[in-house]
């Protein structure tokens, strides 16, 4: 061998080494097990191992409970009786168009409780492009996903029979077994939000690649008899097939909302005729680790990789898909919102509730094609069921409170996603805000003739009111910026009158929010440690701070910075009990603020999520740098304890990617994020318009938490929070990191985030 031949290899070795760097599997990274140790009584996330991809329409996950079970998998369960498409965004919300399907070996059992098997989690891999589990029994299970369905694999031990039994969950469902071409049809109903809808059902197809041995149907409700029929229908009917001893089988499956033949579609489109499994699986990874590189950080530990790309993997199945591409490749969906196919796009499983504050603003930054069709599927969704969507699960559930469309609407609006019409958006959120829907607290506005009247919803006669006021203060503050942005004066007008009323629910005398009655007398026996009441899910403590659109008004509510900044710091360091108040017990967020420990800071619900930032608006940003910090270090992991309470439809999971951006979206409905303290040394965010926004943190680490200077594309820079257009362009934020905080960076009212008021 010649040294020129040798120097040639050496160089391929080398690129090849190279490439190999920079293709590094991200996906590795993700744990899906985060936060799945969660129960009743105490969350650590409230997540499934979800096996899917980016918004994918359909996920999949082992089943550890009962059928119906919003717990559908716990850490600390020890038998796993399916592997189920899914679609929950929290146990609290249960499920929809379930179905599972589960491998078993010996005698045919097909019982839930029967047929469930033992495993241990050594024996499995949990990562958002392949699950696999190695049951006790002999059999191992695997599943990559593709968008609308998945690809199973069930290897079955020797020298017993071998059967895959399909469940049909809760509701009415319908099988047909077709063994000439060995696939199984048929349809599943169940869950709230589709039982809304007449005739609503989830259509699937499952295609196996070996013959059956035998096969027959069997219902779940009548203690499961089976029988050697083709087809069945009835409360959860499912069927079983059998395969000769031993095999390995594959499984494809998909589902459609529309019928069978777009299921069958989705499945030939997505998972192709011929395909082998480790084609889908392969699939799944390059998608993923695209996916991730969109923000590539570098420093940092192992750990913290690990917990960043974890939350970035949650926030990344939000919103979830709901439509469908038919033969010409158009996107279609059948609207759970009036039980017709439509044309164009629609997505959901969301509650705005939790998610305007951070999932939202994360997907307008990332992806924005996407977020532009998400928005203006909220005004088709206004005209097929009269209503804007508050709680999308799939159809309309109305949960929690507040009109936050609104707060997306204008959030896009400001960022220059121009994807439908303002004024039909207005006219929308005018009709949202002056009538109450069937459907829950969140449809339509709650208390709302006391709240244009009085300018506050009174207590007890609108339950939760003063959380509500504050809430709908801030949307109104959304529909005035969305008419402003596009010079509608009559509504900037009728809404620019409501979004001071915060105001009218805050009592000087006691220091904190508080209920007020129809008479406008403050509710007796004031007690800010008491949740509920006039409050959701929360305290006065938690909620002083629901400002977003006025931190400036609040602190002269409150007497002045130093004040705000005294109560601020207090949240920290008060005692962390617990009044129970109207809910009677412990509720999992009493339990959640109470582990973390930070006073009343109760970084497990959504209320307070954004408080620490509000140290920027009062002359000392640098506090919330280094809380951000802790908060980040502290409650979040990639474990299966990785949150500090529920994760929420990406909520929190977004929360975690903007704060370790080093940046959170404290109001949306503008275009500014506000500055906190990045984790990592180097991020590089590869932005959809093909443009790089590199932030960058030298000296960064554990102890230098503090921002000592900043400059943008080389210019100082001394504003406590950035644009989305100032991103959008691409470029470089250089902060220079200390473990002393810089007192003098960003103190002047020129550099301050967005306020109403200004000083
Ligand atoms: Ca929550």
């Amino acid at each position: 061998m010649t040294i020129n031949r040798l120097s040639i290899l050496a160089a391929i070795l080398l690129a090849s080494i190279l490439s190999h760097a920079q293709t590094k599997e991200l996906v590795h990274y993700v744990n899906t097990l985060q936060g799945t140790n969660s129960t009743f009584e105490l969350t650590r996330g409230n997540t499934y191992p979800t096996t899917a991809l980016p918004f994918g329409m359909n996920t999949w996950t082992p089943q550890t409970g009962n059928n119906g079970d919003g717990w559908k998998y716990q850490y600390f369960k020890e038998t796993i009786r399916g592997f189920q498409q899914a679609h929950q965004c929290s146990s609290w919300s249960n499920d929809y168009a379930v179905f599972s399907l589960m491998p078993v070996t010996g005698k045919l059992t097909l019982n839930e409780n029967e047929r469930q098997a033992k495993f241990s989690h050594e024996n499995e891999i949990a990562r958002p492009h392949y699950y696999k589990v190695g049951l006790d029994n002999g059999i191992t299970t695997e599943i990559s996903p593709s968008e609308r369905g998945a690809h199973l694999r069930f290897s079955f031990p020797r020298g017993a029979a071998s059967y895959v039994v399909l469940d049909g969950y809760t509701g009415l469902s319908g099988v047909t077994i077709d063994p000439k071409n060995r696939r199984i049809t048929g349809f599943v109903r169940n869950g709230r939000g589709m039982d809304r809808i007449e005739g609503m059902k989830n259509y699937f197809v499952i295609e196996f690649d070996k013959p059956f041995k035998a096969e027959g149907t069997w219902e779940n409700r009548d203690n499961e008899q089976w029988e050697e029929k083709l087809e069945a229908k009835g409360r959860g009917v499912g069927a079983y097939v059998q395969f000769r001893d031993g095999q390995t089988v594959q499984a494809k499956v998909a589902s459609s909302y529309i019928s069978i033949e777009q299921a069958q579609r989705n499945l030939d489109r997505e998972l192709g005729k011929d395909r082998a499994f480790e084609e889908t699986q392969m699939t799944a990874k390059k998608t993923w680790n695209e996916h991730l590189s969109r923000v590539f950080v570098e420093g940092g530990t192992e750990e913290q990789m690990k917990t960043f790309y974890s939350c970035f993997f949650r926030a990344s199945l939000f919103s979830r898909k709901f439509y469908e591409l038919d033969k010409d490749d158009k996107p279609v969906y059948y609207s759970p919102y009036d039980g017709t196919v439509h044309e164009g796009y629609m997505y959901t499983d969301t509650g705005f509730w939790d998610t305007f504050r951070a999932q939202f603003p994360l997907n307008a930054l990332l992806y924005p094609e996407m977020h532009g069709r998400y928005v203006a599927g909220l005004l088709d969704a206004y005209d097929q069921c009269g209503w804007l969507p508050s709680w999308s699960f799939p159809s309309e559930a109305g949960s929690m409170i507040g009109n936050h469309a609104i707060s997306l609407l204008a959030d896009a609006w400001a960022k220059g996603l121009h994807t439908f019409d303002p004024q039909k958006a207005l006219d929308a959120y005018y009709h949202e805000a002056t009538n109450k829907g069937p459907w829950g607290p969140a449809n339509g506005r709650d208390g709302w003739k006391e709240y244009w009247t009085l300018g506050y919803a009174a207590y007890p006669k609108t339950g939760e009111a003063t959380a509500k006021t504050l809430e709908y203060a801030y949307d109104d503050f959304c529909g005035y910026q969305l008419a402003k942005m596009t010079g509608n004066t009559f509504y900037q007008d009728v809404f620019g009158k409501q979004m001071y009323n915060y105001k009218n629910v805050y009592d000087p005398s006691v220091g904190f929010m508080r209920g007020r009655k129809l008479d406008g007398q403050w509710l007796e026996d004031f007690d800010p440690y008491t949740w509920g009441g006039p409050f959701t899910e929360g305290n006065a403590w938690h909620y002083l701070w629901s400002v977003f659109q006025d931190p400036n008004g609040l602190i002269d509510l409150m007497g002045g910075e130093e004040n705000f900044n005294k109560k601020m710091d207090s949240v920290f360091t008060i005692d962390n009990k617990v009044n129970v108040g109207t809910y009677g017990r412990m509720i999992h967020e009493m339990a959640e603020m109470q582990m973390a420990d930070m006073g009343q800071y109760a970084h497990g619900n959504q209320p307070i999520q954004h408080m620490i930032y509000l140290y920027n608006y009062s002359g000392q940003p640098w506090k919330s740098q280094a809380k951000a910090r802790e908060v980040m270090e502290n409650m979040y992991s990639s474990t299966e304890n990785g949150y500090p309470g529920d994760e929420d439809q990406g909520q929190t999971s977004s929360w975690y990617v903007l704060s370790a951006m080093g940046f959170y979206s404290v109001c949306p409905g503008t275009n500014e994020y506000v500055l906190g303290s990045p984790v990592f040394e180097k991020m590089t965010i590869s932005l959809e318009n093909g443009n790089k926004f590199i932030i960058k943190a030298d000296g960064n680490n554990k102890s230098n938490v503090y921002i000592d200077e900043v400059f943008l594309n080389g210019e100082e820079y001394t504003k406590d929070y950035i644009t989305y257009q100032d991103i959008m362009k691409g470029g470089e934020f250089n902060l220079k990191m200390s473990a002393e905080p810089n007192k003098q960076r960003g103190i002047e009212e020129k550099d301050e985030p967005f306020s109403l008021t200004r000083k």
